[in-house]
């Protein structure tokens, strides 16, 4: 059995404090939330924070707010459980519950948070193991080693996103409030990802995430298509994630794919956008998206299935994404 290595364990109860908190602790501390991502990564000595400072009892970090004709924010606490189950959520952005309930487990869905999921670790085959695995492979570049056992000659580590969430907020285009000590930021969901899997968010380490900002909907229609080997729960080795807006004659006037689970970061397809904007959301144009969704996947050897395999599907599961939302039409 793995065990939690010892650490300080403190729990403010107001943001502000949360904050001084983490100055005061230094780069030895970590949030957390739900610790579904975190307490596994510190039993496999991934992460081995001298201090964990809870986020779980700030109230600023637990609303749901406002609708899909004004906007709405999500506080970053709240659980995948009540993002599934949220009467607005559901009515206003469908594609944020359908997603949040891919997520691993009902019983982990009541821990895990849409924070924790957003700023989730990157994975990779070579990492996500204990302790005494990855010494005897001599570690890798990602922690306590120098090279990446999946591209050696790589200068850079490539363990993936896995986020279902990550995504589906870049295709629409979400904001994500941070906090630190001195003062506070908005950045979009596409501008924290970073295409690396060491230095994966451009967050700073003292920055704690508020919220997440919705915009209005805008007659913006979204779905998700998730491929994992287990229907029943498993990361995502490859999803799209597909936010369009049409014309009443179902004209596409404007168009967002974003692949998760093949790179260090989610990666938009502007030239499935182009295959898109200007024309009926037809079959024809559906297959185009589709065909630049293919060749914009490049997974590596780092997650389960075949890597040219996952590439393959990219094409069928872009078209699903976009057919989900021509079967909206009603
Ligand atoms: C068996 C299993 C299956 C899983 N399947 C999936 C899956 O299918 N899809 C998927 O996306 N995920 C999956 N997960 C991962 C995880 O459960 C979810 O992503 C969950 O939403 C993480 O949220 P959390 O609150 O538990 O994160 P935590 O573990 O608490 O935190 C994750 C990271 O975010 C940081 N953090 C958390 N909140 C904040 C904040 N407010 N401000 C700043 N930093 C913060 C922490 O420091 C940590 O680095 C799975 C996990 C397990 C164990
Ligand atoms: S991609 Fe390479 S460096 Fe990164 S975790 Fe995997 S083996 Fe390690």
């Amino acid at each position: 059995m793995m065990r939690l290595p010892q650490f300080d364990y403190v729990v403010p109860r107001i943001l502000s404090d949360a904050l001084l908190m983490k100055a005061d602790a230094g780069p030895s501390s970590s949030f957390v939330a739900g610790g579904t991502d975190l307490y596994p990564n510190m039993k496999r000595r991934q992460q081995t924070p001298a201090t964990v400072i809870s986020v779980s009892r700030l109230a600023d970090l637990h609303g749901v707010n406002g609708d899909g004709a004004f906007g709405l924010r999500i506080g970053a606490g709240v659980s995948l459980t009540d993002i599934v189950e949220h009467p607005i959520i559901n009515r206003d952005y469908p594609v944020v519950a359908q997603a949040a309930a891919s997520i691993s487990t009902p019983i982990l869905r009541n821990m895990g948070t849409i924070g924790g999921n957003l700023l989730l670790d990157t994975r990779c085959n070579y990492y996500d193991q204990n302790y005494e695995w990855r010494k005897a492979i001599n570690f890798c570049m990602k922690k306590d080693g120098e090279i990446c056992w999946v591209a050696p000659s790589s200068p850079k580590c490539w363990a993936v996103q896995s986020s279902d969430l990550a995504p589906v907020m870049v295709a629409l285009n979400a904001g994500l409030r941070l906090a630190s000590p001195s003062g506070e930021r908005t950045i979009t969901a596409s501008e924290i990802y970073n295409n690396d899997g060491i230095s994966y968010l451009r967050k700073e380490p003292d920055e704690l995430l508020v919220e997440i900002i919705l915009p209005p909907r805008d007659s913006v229609r979204a779905a998700y298509a998730k491929l994992r080997r287990r229907g029943s729960f498993d990361f995502p080795v490859l999803g799209v994630a597909a936010a369009i807006r049409t014309s009443a004659d179902w004209t596409v006037a404007s168009a967002k794919l974003v692949l998760g689970g093949v790179a260090p970061a989610p990666i938009e397809v502007p030239e499935a956008e182009q295959a898109l904007v200007g024309y009926k959301l037809d079959r024809e144009h559906i297959e185009a998206a589709a065909e630049a969704c293919y060749l914009k996947a490049r997974p590596l050897d780092n997650t389960d299935f075949l890597m040219n395999w996952r590439k393959q599907m990219a094409r069928p599961y872009a078209i699903k994404a976009l057919e989900q939302l021509l079967e909206s039409r009603g």
